[in-house]
């Protein structure tokens, strides 16, 4: 019997046809695909761009931005980041995707560069990786304990 295709019903770039669809799009007006023009955008125009395709979400878009030798201020606010920023108090709780939390928890980072945010983004997943995990989180061991708005109650679980 012949392998079938992917049923995974996710979103994003593990889905063939939204990343087919994204690439003949650029190719239509970059076919060189050099986004190098997203560096000279302001960060906010450039993360609209890359969110006008299939599939690309905030985190997608940051990354590309972020993570890229675009080198742009732009945050990754994956699931480890947004779970590790609500507890410590600095998104809000009601934030349920990166796309909620991102500007307001950017308006207070205005002034951080692309490498404080990316190693902003890498220290805070780490913590949450490591220390505050999704189900019990280990704060007697977080070096963030005296700063946490929730880490006291996780304690007292
Ligand atoms: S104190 Fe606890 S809840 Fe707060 S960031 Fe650290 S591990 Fe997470």
């Amino acid at each position: 019997m012949g392998a079938k295709p992917s049923q995974d019903k996710g979103k994003g770039f593990g889905r063939p046809q939204p990343l087919r669809q994204t690439l003949q799009r650029i190719a239509a007006k970059h076919p060189d695909f050099d986004l190098h023009f997203l560096g000279n955008e302001p960060v906010a125009k450039a993360l609209a761009w890359l969110e006008r395709f299939p599939g690309v979400g905030r985190k997608v878009s940051a990354a590309t931005l972020n993570f890229s030798t675009l080198q742009r201020p732009a945050l990754v606010i994956d699931a480890h980041v947004l779970r590790v920023l609500q507890r410590l108090g600095l998104v809000s709780l009601k934030a349920t995707s990166a796309e909620e939390a991102y500007d307001p928890f950017m308006a207070n980072l205005a002034a951080w560069t692309a490498s404080d945010l990316s190693e902003l983004h890498c220290l805070i997943k780490r913590l949450g990786q490591e220390t505050c995990h999704a189900g019990r989180p280990d704060c007697r061991g977080c070096p963030l304990e005296a700063q946490c708005k929730t880490g006291g109650l996780h304690r007292r679980l």
